[in-house]
């Protein structure tokens, strides 16, 4: 008889990122969502990783299992790097995907069409064991921030963000199948499934 299938817990409940990341790994792991009796991680780092590996590590000592967690943002040249870890609140609480991508129009108003307005979005993953190892990778989409929204799919800041690895859409332009084939989720999960091997 095989050996049953290791545990591997998810830091998100979304339902979408669950079936996502169950496709992926589901034949190697016993894929589960995000422990329903455990509290929101407060995400207060400095860092894309410093997040992902706190939501990690909460999910990992709840679960007694391996944990996995991810963080995004989006990181725009011409502002320094904001909004960057906070990209999910840049316009404030309650986290408002439409009054953020205006608070990001506004902030480049002044900045010129072309190279100026690069960006670039991150997603870091932490995969973290029982024992204490962990694995952290990277995934980078490079693009710029168009000078108005276009586009009606996607999420968050689809609208306004021009992939370099694309033919001048937005994310929110592109199949979902399209942009997935490109994105930093995708890039981070496939530098993730090298690094379980
Ligand atoms: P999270 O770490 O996946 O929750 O992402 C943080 C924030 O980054 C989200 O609230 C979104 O605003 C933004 N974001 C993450 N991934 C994407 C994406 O693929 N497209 C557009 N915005 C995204």
């Amino acid at each position: 008889m095989a050996a049953p299938l290791a545990r591997l817990v998810l830091a998100t409940g979304n339902p979408g990122k669950v079936e996502e990341l169950s496709a992926l790994l589901g034949a190697r792991y016993e894929v589960e969502a995000r422990p329903a009796d455990l509290p929101e991680t407060v995400e207060d780092g400095e860092t894309l990783e410093h997040n992902a590996r706190k939501k990690a590590v909460e999910v990992r000592d709840h679960a007694g299992a391996l944990a996995v967690a991810d963080d995004t943002g989006l990181f725009v040249d011409a502002l320094n790097g904001i909004p960057g870890v906070r990209s999910a609140r840049y316009a404030g609480e309650p986290a408002d995907a439409a009054a953020n991508v205006a608070t990001l129009l506004a902030a480049m108003a002044d900045v010129a069409d072309g190279p100026a307005r690069r960006a670039e979005f991150r997603t870091v993953i932490v995969a973290a064991w029982p024992d204490g190892s962990e694995v952290v990778v990277t995934g980078i989409a490079p693009g710029r921030i168009a000078m108005e929204r276009s586009g009606e799919g996607g999420f968050g800041y689809d609208a306004v963000f021009v992939p370099d690895e694309g033919d001048g859409k937005t994310f929110a332009e592109m199949s979902a199948e399209a942009k997935n084939a490109i994105s930093h989720r995708a890039k981070a999960i496939e530098a993730l499934l090298g690094a379980l091997d």
